[in-house]
């Protein structure tokens, strides 16, 4: 783990790059939001997010955030950023304020529902593997409409817009049209089903400033703010 010196030097300097990005493209900073994934750490990592001013975390398990949740500040927002198998549903509506990862029209709708049941609204966003990775989830560039169809039509749940993670490639041009790609989907379904989707999350530790000039609003980052993961 990090000490709240490094942790706070860490974040200055992602917070430095976000702005620089936001610079160079002629955006507001402030339209980007830092989301700190805190995945795989100990529940410290989000206490010092929320110590620094954050009030919202990344985690990627189910179990693994209900249980850090219990320890945390209950105005810390959690965000589940990956995939949810949906025998997992109900419980990923438990922990998590919003759900990033919404992949499949069969999922959007179980959330949708049980959310009802539940008598929650939750914020989502729907997963794009818009940079066509065999290696990642998210629903084809091709479903997305199918996907967004399905989850409109759920009144418990808000769709935000779209999140995408880039493949893991040497080649910055991949996460380049990777994320050029996730924009242009959002833009051409928010115009056929005259709906706004405002939410781009896409953008990590490697790539936040590519991401960014292509229109991120939320850059999920780990390793840059906590340093590398032990191995899962
Ligand atoms: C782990 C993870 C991140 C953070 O990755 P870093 O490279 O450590 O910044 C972002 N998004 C998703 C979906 C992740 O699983």
């Amino acid at each position: 783990m990090v000490t709240s010196d490094q942790f706070k030097a860490h974040c200055e300097g992602v917070l430095a790059r976000i702005r620089e990005a936001c610079v160079r493209s002629g955006r507001d900073p402030a339209s980007v939001r830092l989301l700190p994934v805190t995945k795989t750490h100990p529940v410290e990592a989000a206490l010092l997010a929320y110590g620094f001013g954050l009030r919202a975390v990344g985690e990627n398990r189910v179990q693994e955030a209900a249980q850090k949740r219990l320890l945390a500040p209950a105005d810390l927002r959690w965000e589940l950023i990956g995939h949810l198998q949906s025998n997992k549903a109900k419980h990923a509506l438990q922990a998590f304020d919003v759900i990033q990862s919404v992949d499949s029209p069969e999922l959007a709708t179980r959330l949708g529902r049980l959310a009802g049941e539940m008598g929650l609204r939750r914020e989502v966003l729907l997963q794009v593997n818009s940079g066509d990775d065999p290696a990642k989830f998210g629903c084809d560039l091709a479903d997305a409409p199918r996907l967004l169809e399905a989850a409109l039509a759920q009144p418990a749940l808000v769709v935000q817009g779209l999140m995408a993670i880039a493949p893991l490639s040497d080649d910055p041009a991949v996460a380049d049209r990777t994320f050029a790609e996730l924009r242009l989907c959002r833009d051409t379904l928010a115009a056929r089903f005259g709906v706004a989707l405002p939410e781009l999350s896409m953008g990590m530790s490697g790539d936040l400033e590519s991401a960014v000039a292509a229109g991120s609003t939320c850059v999920r980052v780990g390793s840059a703010l906590f340093g590398s993961r032990p191995s899962a």
